[in-house]
């Protein structure tokens, strides 16, 4: 397996439930986008990002320089990702695609609580439903249509006004029009879920090398070998799980994100939320608040770009939440991570050679698509219990 984020661990310790011998390679094992994300499970949110609104909204941020949407490079493997988005983007689309992911984000939550019992890891799961909501009445009114989409696929939601929310969360911001509740909706501590599905995977055998893949070993259709800084590793099969990571799958491209992770005794919130106009999320965890946001479309960030970002992430956060300007005052961490995004916004799990499973592209729902991917993947090696040989 190449790869050791969520999507990998996950993977390793299903597999090796199933009784396969597994082992991961990855340089710095849990250190990628999913320790560097929001922690929200959503089946609220699995409409794929390449829609007709999202296009005309991207471009609009783009070309007003909103550092909170901007591309990171016009290479050719860029521009291609921008157009392939730009067609997947049709209308119709991504209501379909929702519709297909929602069952398996709905398991996640479960699948989470029992990762925790399995390790003795507190992953800080809550079930208390997210909170996207708006300043502008037309973003809001936008939501809720797709909030009423989504009603036929079994996702509930609520909308509150202006004063019902306040009554819920007295400490935001005054210049809100409303909300849409998502009660089905949970939170989690992502890190510590990376870390439980890092303890659990090795609890049931997974070997961990911390080894960077460096290609893939091609003969007549198989993959025979990866080479790695670490010398060569053979399997009867492999999985790459790499995120946004080079050898990419193909077309993904990296999504720079921003988490702020701010120390709050007693957060000023007590459900997560998202603010509609901005895509800022606050998730209120036992010792402190994540703020995450920020999209930036290939390239690397440099210092200036993380600059720009967080100090956009920030106010757009304390705009929410005011009581945030002070807690920001204290000494925070920022953390900047890579979300592996496909142009037409759904993960790609899929055999992709005879011996050869890729299991990316997960974008913006890796933690809460990754219990799911784990079996899919399981069911894809179609293993009948037996131990594939890995050796070195
Ligand atoms: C700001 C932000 C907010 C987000 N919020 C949410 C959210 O609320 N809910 C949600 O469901 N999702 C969210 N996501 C998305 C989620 O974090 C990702 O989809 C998910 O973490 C992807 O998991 P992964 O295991 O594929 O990638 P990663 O966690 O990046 O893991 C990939 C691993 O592969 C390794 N690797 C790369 N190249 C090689 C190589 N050559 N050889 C060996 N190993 C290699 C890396 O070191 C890394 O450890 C968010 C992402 C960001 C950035």
């Amino acid at each position: 397996m190449i790869g050791a984020g969520i999507i990998g661990a996950l993977i390793g310790r299903e597999l090796a439930g199933r009784g396969l011998g597994v082992v991961l390679l990855d340089p710095e094992p849990g250190r990628g986008a999913s320790i560097g994300n929001a922690g929200m499970i959503v089946p609220s949110f699995t409409r794929p990002m390449a829609d007709p609104a999202t296009l005309w909204e991207g471009l609009r941020a783009m070309t007003g320089g909103d550092p909170l949407l901007t591309v990171g490079s016009l290479s050719p493997a860029v521009l291609t990702w921008l157009a392939r988005f730009a067609v997947a983007a049709r209308p119709g689309r991504a209501g379909r695609s929702a519709a297909r992911l929602v069952g398996p984000a709905r398991t996640a939550a479960d699948e989470y609580a029992n990762l925790a019992a399995e390790t003795g890891i507190d992953l800080s799961v809550a079930g208390d439903g997210w909170l996207q909501v708006a300043r502008s009445p037309a973003v809001l009114r936008r939501r809720l249509l797709l909030a009423r989409a989504l009603t036929k696929n079994g996702v509930d939601h609520e909308v509150l006004t202006q004063a019902e929310l306040r009554a819920r969360e007295p400490e935001l911001g005054p210049d809100l029009a409303g909300a849409v509740f998502f009660p089905g909706d949970s939170s989690l501590d992502p890190a510590a879920a990376t870390r439980a599905a890092l303890v659990a995977a090795e609890l049931r055998g997974v070997i961990i090398h911390s080894a960077r893949v460096i290609s893939l070993v091609r003969r007549h259709g198989e993959v025979t070998a990866v080479k790695t800084d670490l010398g060569e590793f053979n399997a009867t099969h492999y999985v790459l799980a790499n995120g946004a990571g080079p050898p990419g799958g193909r077309g993904v491209q990296p999504g720079w994100g921003w988490s702020i992770d701010v120390p709050a005794k007693h957060p000023p919130i007590s459900t997560p939320l998202m603010g509609l106009d901005d895509h800022v999320v606050c998730n209120p965890l036992p010792d402190r608040i994540r703020i995450t946001g920020g999209m930036r479309i290939g390239g690397t960030p440099e210092d200036r770009h993380d600059h720009a970002a967080t100090t956009a992430i920030q106010q757009a956060a304390e705009q929410l939440v005011p009581a945030l300007h002070d807690l920001c005052e204290g000494t925070i961490t920022i953390t900047r991570a890579a979300r592996p995004m496909t142009p037409n916004g759904l993960p790609r799990v899929a055999r992709t050679g005879r011996n050869l499973i890729t299991a990316t592209g997960h974008g913006t729902l890796g933690m809460t698509l990754a219990p799911a991917t784990a079996t899919t993947v399981a069911q894809l090696l179609g293993h009948g219990g037996h131990r594939a040989e890995v050796s070195r």
